[in-house]
């Protein structure tokens, strides 16, 4: 397994736990407001790092770390190399998180059967009919699925949606919202027009953060519960 990015330490991406974070490179989707492009379109500059020193790493770090988590680009479309090396880290005892545009349903099914993963971060774009605005039409039915699969078991998932101003607004948020009901918590995440994979993305605003939290609260109102979590910049 190839990874195309490392943070050896955090202590935000895994809740409660000291993470080591691997970033994996390639993605099925377009996402205009994407914040990872390079991890997308696989710059030459990015580094290749091998999934077995990653594994010596750990292996000296047991203890000390508790939690591996992955992320991208879109991991799952490395299944066949990636499974081995999460049987591996996971025989030495860490939680597994793995972060997915939830598009690839057969790769998410055998992970999660095999027990490998302890949390799933799942990205839930749009109301799914519109998934052709993240180029990823001819996925929307399998991110559907997936989503309903997690669901299934909240307390082993994080669903999590960037909040970009040309595709959403109180309305559609609320139409998902719906949707995504039966989560422990739904996590926004204001836009960030810093770093974009679209030069479009790159001129757009984000909402005022007190417009998404009057927002937040009137929708968690609507469907009594309190999931929606605003999260800040990532
Ligand atoms: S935001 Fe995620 S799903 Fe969208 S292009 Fe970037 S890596 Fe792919």
């Amino acid at each position: 397994m190839i990874f195309r990015g490392w943070q050896k330490v955090s202590y935000i991406e895994y809740p409660g736990k000291i993470a080591t974070v691997l970033f994996t490179g390639g993605c099925n989707f377009r996402c205009p407001y994407c914040h990872n492009p390079e991890l997308v379109f696989l710059e030459e500059s990015l580094p290749q790092i091998h999934g077995r020193d990653v594994l010596e790493f750990l292996k000296r770090r047991i203890g000390m770390i508790d939690a591996v988590c992955i992320t991208g680009g879109e991991p799952l479309i490395h299944t066949p190399h990636l499974f081995p090396f999460l049987e591996q880290a996971k025989q030495m005892g860490f939680l597994i998180k793995i972060d997915t545009n939830a598009s690839l349903d057969q790769p998410f099914h055998q992970i999660s059967q095999a027990g490998l993963v302890d949390l799933w971060g799942i990205d839930f774009k749009l109301p799914f009919p519109l998934y052709k605005k993240v180029l990823g039409e001819k996925w929307h039915k399998n991110c559907q699925l997936v989503l309903d699969q997690a669901l299934k078991k909240p307390d082993q998932v994080e669903i999590r949606t960037t909040i970009y101003p040309p595709f959403h607004d109180e309305k559609i948020l609320l139409e998902m919202a719906e949707k995504c009901s039966s989560a422990n918590r739904w996590y926004w995440q204001n836009f960030n027009p810093q770093k974009t994979l679209s030069d479009e993305a790159h001129t757009v605003s984000p909402y005022a953060p007190s417009l998404l939290s009057q927002w937040g609260d009137q929708i968690n109102k609507q469907i009594q519960k309190d999931l929606i979590i605003i999260r800040p910049f990532f």
